[in-house]
């Protein structure tokens, strides 16, 4: 039964299809291996029942040769996407009791596709943070600890997702990325994740936090796997305006080729920044000749505003998060501390609802929004990611991806960093793609001197996660990394 672990979801859905593994083989597996990582502390909310109940229908479509998709595939969904009678917090005291009665599109989706729910994984609170730490259920435990002697994070804000993958504890997870949150995760777990284009999935039943940034995607082990999921969450949905009208293509094929030749590589510049460890400035420039082995041609690109995307973000995010949590107030669902005046009700609601880290962005938001400070901080900030945009654009004109890192360490300690800015940091090298709404891949692709996973990520242009795909699995292919033997 544990071969089951060694097994990529393409492969266990073709073991599947076969018969050689039946759908509540593999579930129960899966059940009882996130029951073995209870003190990783990743669920939330588990549904082991449901699970069955799903795969037992998923088990009779493929006995009638009827299989679809995703048909017995087990997934754990972050916390931030509403299922339907299944409690949904966000990781917040003041959604601790919130049952939706409605689906978001993005799970609907992968249920349609016959994949099988294991529950819901734990996220930074409202899916701030870098660490998993703003939980108000508690951290969760990045699974390369063990051996460490210390507890490390496994990245936010999709920790849970990435922890559980890696702990093999499911075959793959949904989570988003708002300025990082799949892909700093990932890298830190050593998994691997795509932050797709703006538009690419609805964000429709996904609790918002910064909607003009906020993306699902998946976190699998393998390239290959993250482009089925995403091949299954995408998709125009005319229930969130801003979702795109575009056609799914084939993600799968583009993982197959393994010619680079024609393709071009910018290593941008501006991202080898101050302080940064070698090891992570030696696995760039391995990742680079790795490409360029395979064909591909290395070109020194610049990105002349990368240096503002993080104080932009930090404008723009919390200016859109207080908009978006004006909402929890204590009188329509969630949390509510009884008061006998409205006022007091809202005011000691969301006092007690709200975590720190939350309350700070709401702050920082309501303050950039103010009417005094509106064209100081909220305006200028859109300027610059005008400037940011087209930096991009500009670059996108002499190459087809580019390569950077994904994080500018490994997982740190929890606990380790008190200070929200240092926290803010590790969002450096993924802030400036989610500016510009450009899909983004990390792979895992090298150790560090600790023996903690790295990441290197693949930026592309709009709508290309084609490019992406096929980029990300020649890495991959190079990288021959070891994921984690946990069970
Ligand atoms: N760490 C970043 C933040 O705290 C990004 C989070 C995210 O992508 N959801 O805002």
């Amino acid at each position: 039964m544990n071969e089951i672990f060694n097994l990529s979801l393409l492969e266990v859905k073709e073991a599947l299809k076969k018969h050689d593994l039946s759908a509540l083989e593999v579930t129960n597996a899966f059940i009882e291996a996130s029951e073995k990582i209870k003190k990783l502390n990743v669920y939330n909310t588990f549904t082991p029942e449901k699970a069955i109940e799903m795969a037992k229908l998923s088990q009779s479509r493929i006995d009638k040769g009827q299989g679809k998709l995703l048909d017995g595939i087990p997934v754990a969904v972050k916390d931030l996407f509403c299922t339907e009678g299944v409690l949904t917090t966000a990781s917040s005291k003041i959604l601790n009791n919130f049952i939706p009665n409605y689906e978001s599109t993005v799970t609907n989706n992968l249920w349609e596709a016959g994949a099988v729910m294991l529950g819901k994984v734990s996220c930074d609170e409202f899916a701030m943070g870098s660490s998993n730490e703003t939980s108000y259920f508690g951290n969760v435990i990045n699974p390369w600890s063990k051996g460490k002697g210390k507890k490390l994070t496994p990245g936010g804000s999709s920790g849970g997702s990435a922890a559980v993958v890696a702990s093999n504890a499911a075959l793959a997870a949904t989570g988003t990325d708002t300025g990082g949150s799949i892909r700093q995760p990932v890298a830190f777990c050593g998994v691997t994740g795509i932050k797709p284009t703006y538009g690419r999935c609805s964000r429709w039943g996904i609790i918002a936090f910064a909607s003009s940034l906020d993306q699902a995607g998946p976190i699998t082990k393998t390239v290959s796997d993250s482009a089925l999921m995403l091949s299954v969450m995408s998709g125009y949905d005319q229930k969130d305006s801003t979702s795109a009208n575009e056609e799914t293509p084939d993600f799968l094929a583009s993982c197959m080729e393994n010619s680079l030749n024609n393709v071009k590589v910018g290593i941008p510049k501006e991202y080898q920044i101050n302080g940064m460890s070698s090891e992570i400035i030696k696995l760039w420039e391995k990742g680079a000749k790795w490409l360029q082995d395979r064909g591909a041609q290395i070109i020194d690109v610049s990105l002349p505003h990368t240096n503002y995307a993080l104080p932009t973000y930090y404008v723009i995010a919390p200016a859109e998060a207080s908009s978006n949590l004006a909402r929890y107030d204590g009188v329509r669902y969630g949390f509510r501390k009884s008061k006998d005046n409205l006022d007091e009700l809202y005011s000691s609601t969301r006092a007690e609802g709200f975590g720190s880290e939350v309350q700070r962005r709401i702050l920082i938001g309501t303050y950039v929004l103010s009417a005094g400070y509106y064209d100081a901080y909220y305006r200028k900030a859109q300027k610059v990611r005008n400037l940011i945009i087209n930096d991009f654009s500009e670059v996108f004109n002499k190459v087809d991806v580019l390569l950077t890192p994904t994080t500018p360490t490994a997982a740190f300690e929890l606990g380790s960093q008190q200070d929200p800015i240092s926290m803010y940091m590790n969002d450096v090298f993924t802030v400036p793609a989610s500016l510009a709404g450009l899909p983004a891949m990390s792979v895992p692709s090298g150790m560090s001197q600790e023996a903690l996973p790295l990441g290197l990520q693949v930026i592309g242009k709009p709508f290309d996660e084609e490019n992406v795909f096929k980029i990300a699995a020649n890495l991959e292919d190079e990288a021959k990394f070891s994921f984690l033997n946990y069970n």
